[in-house]
């Protein structure tokens, strides 16, 4: 499989260089592409079209290291080789800190010295982005884990209030579950839970966030969400979950029903720790109310 590589240089005699030394590989790997200004470099880097990128230091006004710390605050993952000029003082060391993979110095360059490079850049990358989904996925389900859950609310929650937005948090747990585990055995219960995870995922809009809160119990953290779309996401939850039964084998068919709560950031609550205890109070509350319902904490 070819892998496309950016070279953003503002230099084409640069880019007809690199070509040659990369179509001299060895292997047809990789098919290059190339950005010649910061803003073009910028918009192909974050498009997450590339297996990885060559950022020259030098790119007209700004520089390649500006270029860097944007994609990066942007949340670009794309493995970045950075060139500098050998007079560039320094300026390696400060690539790498701004999140750099390795770099080459300019005039030295030669094609095998690009393929190591790349194909450096391209493994740590790989294994970065494994290691980055270990921390922060569920294993079974592969939702946001708890500690992703604690730390996106906690940000959602100080962006919201700065800037005046309303942020909609549903708690949502799977209606007598130890009965299906204590019935069917545990692996019958994960298979549940996956499939009831599945169904929230495909709920909620891209922005939204979904997390595997604790054993059977989960959080969708809303953006720019206030009360009355959030009470009708969570009545869309509990009906997604109710309407069609989990099919996990041709033997075991099940019913199962989910209970949520629902409260909002500025009205239920001002902190993240609140909002999480309100919209448990509201659960807790559909819970008593005979399940399979969903219940906003400002109608308790
Ligand atoms: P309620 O309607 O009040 O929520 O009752 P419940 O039975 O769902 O709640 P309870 O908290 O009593 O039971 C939750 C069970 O979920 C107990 C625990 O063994 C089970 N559980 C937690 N994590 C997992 C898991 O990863 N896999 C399986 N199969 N079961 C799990
Ligand atoms: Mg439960
Ligand atoms: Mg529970």
């Amino acid at each position: 499989m070819t892998r496309k590589i950016l070279l953003i240089d503002d230099d084409r005699l640069q880019f007809r260089l690199t070509q040659a030394h990369v179509r001299s590989f060895q292997t047809d790997l990789y098919d290059l592409d190339w950005a010649s200004t910061y803003e073009d470099g910028i918009v192909k880097l974050l498009s997450g079209d590339y297996a990885a990128c060559l950022l020259d230091y030098q790119l007209g006004e700004r520089d390649g290291l500006q270029l860097i710390r944007e994609a990066v605050a942007k949340g670009c993952r794309t493995p970045i080789v950075f060139l500098t000029a050998e007079t560039a003082d320094r300026v390696d060391i400060a690539a790498m800190n701004a999140g750099a993979l390795d770099y080459l110095v300019k005039g030295e360059i030669t094609p095998r010295m690009i393929e190591r490079s790349l194909r450096y850049a391209l493994k740590l990358g790989d294994t970065l982005e494994e290691l980055r989904r270990l921390a922060t996925r569920d294993q079974l389900t592969g939702l946001l884990n708890r500690r992703e859950f604690d730390r996106i609310i906690g940000e959602e929650c100080e962006r919201a209030l700065r800037f005046g937005h309303c942020l909609g948090l549903i708690m949502t747990d799977i209606d007598h579950f130890k009965s299906i585990n204590d019935t069917h055995g545990h692996p019958v219960g994960d298979a549940v839970l996956r499939e009831v995870a599945r169904r929230l995922a495909t709920l909620v809009r891209t922005v939204d966030r979904v997390a595997r809160y604790g054993g059977e119990e989960f959080g969708l953290i809303l953006m720019q969400t206030d009360l009355a779309s959030a009470g009708d996401v969570a009545r869309r939850v509990c009906a997604a979950v109710a309407s069609e039964p989990v099919r996990v084998n041709e033997a075991i068919v099940l019913n199962v029903t989910v209970s949520a709560g629902v409260a909002v950031l500025p009205v239920d609550a001002k902190t993240e720790q609140s909002l999480v205890a309100t919209a448990d109070k509201a659960l807790y509350t559909a819970k008593q109310r005979g399940r399979n319902r969903a219940i906003v904490f400002g109608e308790i």
